[in-house]
């Protein structure tokens, strides 16, 4: 008997076990997912930006401020002044520059961000006194230009 068989039976599950079953298609997709979600992940970390770390974001980094009432406090760092969180004041960024003879000198100093990077542009050694930053800042014993201590995390040139 060569007659096609007949599926009459609607109990029969014989559709379902001529090709692939329905829990085949659902591990295979599965297997699918996993491999494009591999693939995936391994994409975004050959992708990732080779310039990590190369640029330094100010507002990352925790800083020490004093305002002009001389309180200090410890807030993200930034180009706009800040107000003083005891007596709302005038804050400032204060970073240590180190003398060779007369070693560590903290000083205040005012920024401008330019071409997405910080720079120094006014520094206080003396309260309450303001200069334009040159190419260095100078003990105010000898004179001398001071170093940026590695605590001043914008200075590096
Ligand atoms: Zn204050
Ligand atoms: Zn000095």
């Amino acid at each position: 008997m060569m007659s096609s068989p007949t599926t009459s039976d609607p109990f029969d599950n014989e559709s379902f076990e001529r090709g692939i079953t329905p829990t085949q298609w659902y591990s295979l997709i599965a297997a699918l997912a996993v491999s494009v979600a591999l693939v995936l992940i391994w994409w975004a970390s050959q992708a990732a930006p080779p310039t990590v770390a190369v640029q330094r974001q100010i507002h990352d980094l925790e800083s020490r401020w004093r305002c002009t009432n001389g309180h200090v406090f410890q807030a993200a760092g930034s180009v706009l002044p800040r107000k003083c969180k005891t007596c709302t004041a005038t804050a400032d960024l204060e970073v240590s520059y180190t003398c060779t003879v007369h070693g560590v000198r903290d000083v205040l100093v005012r920024l401008e961000q330019e071409d997405f990077r910080e720079r120094i542009t006014h520094v206080s050694v003396h309260p309450g006194i303001w200069q334009q930053m040159t190419k260095s800042v100078h003990c105010p014993k000898c004179g001398r230009a001071m170093t940026p201590s590695s605590l001043n995390p914008f200075e590096d040139r």
